[in-house]
């Protein structure tokens, strides 16, 4: 069935109204008609099923039928944390761990970010990561759209590490530690449930430094390594998330 995500005060009374762009997904992608149902969510864990019952001028208007009891959750939550990555490519990482289960997003600058940060372009370009986000959440049935982060400085994502669970930056020159072994040796019964992150962080194309590394492992860290190969950094994250996922038996 399909999902559309509304605000949350919309989900108060019996009707609700879809409006623009999932609006124009309803009436001329998958050219829904009035009678059939979809779910709809508040983007915060509440979902409903809904059926519609007139169309208007870019807008569709539903009734709700039931409150459903489905969570498509992860039981562990991941949080990645991104060096932001040239061009695109952070829209990438967002839409790929948003369909395979990320919660969080926290962009940050290190010391080889190459992508020069303009705050001025910040306020658009997160209205952009929202939308990618709250799509790939949409088409990946999730109950939530993962929170994104306004980009953060090294030392406020050393902050963060401290506040998650357990905090792992992916190192390509780590030999001794790799992913599987580090979530191995987690008390799993302590991060099904939600209230402890785990923390993924990932390098810039140039990677992190030394220091970095080191500055980390003091904030409670420790890095991994995710195999012999070097992967782009848009491809480390999806690829260490769906490792994560699939050790806590979610995939
Ligand atoms: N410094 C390297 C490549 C950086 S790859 C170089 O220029 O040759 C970009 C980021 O992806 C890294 O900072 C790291 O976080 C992650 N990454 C890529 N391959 C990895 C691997 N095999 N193990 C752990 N992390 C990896």
């Amino acid at each position: 069935m399909q999902r559309y995500f509304v605000a949350r005060n919309q989900l108060r009374g019996r009707s609700v109204v879809i409006t623009g762009e999932d609006a124009r997904h309803i009436e001329r992608v998958v050219r829904l008609k009035e009678g059939d149902r979809v779910t709809v969510s508040d983007g915060a864990g509440r979902d409903v099923l809904a059926q519609i019952t007139s169309f208007g001028n870019n807008s569709v208007l539903l009734e709700t039928i039931e409150e459903l009891k489905e969570n498509n959750e992860p039981r562990v939550q991941v949080w990645i944390a991104q060096s932001l990555p040239k061009g695109d490519k952070m829209e990438t990482v967002i839409q790929k761990c948003t369909e395979i289960g990320a919660v969080r997003f926290i962009p940050f600058l290190s010391a080889r970010t190459i992508v020069q940060y303009d705050a001025r372009k910040e306020q658009k370009r997160l209205e952009r990561w929202n939308k990618i986000a709250k799509e790939a959440a949409e088409q990946a049935q999730r109950s939530i759209i993962p929170q994104i982060d306004l980009p953060r400085t090294w030392e406020q994502l050393l902050t963060v590490a401290r506040e998650a669970g357990a905090a792992f930056l992916c190192y390509e020159k780590e030999t001794s530690l790799n992913l599987k072994k580090a979530l191995q040796s987690l008390d799993k019964s302590h991060f099904a449930g939600g209230d402890r992150p785990i923390l993924l962080a990932v390098g810039p194309e140039g990677g992190f430094e030394l220091a970095e590394v080191e500055q980390f492992r003091e904030s409670g860290g420790r890095e991994i390594s995710l195999g012999k190969r070097i992967l782009r950094t848009e491809t480390a994250a999806a690829s260490a998330l769906s490792c994560i996922l699939y050790e806590f038996d979610e995939i």
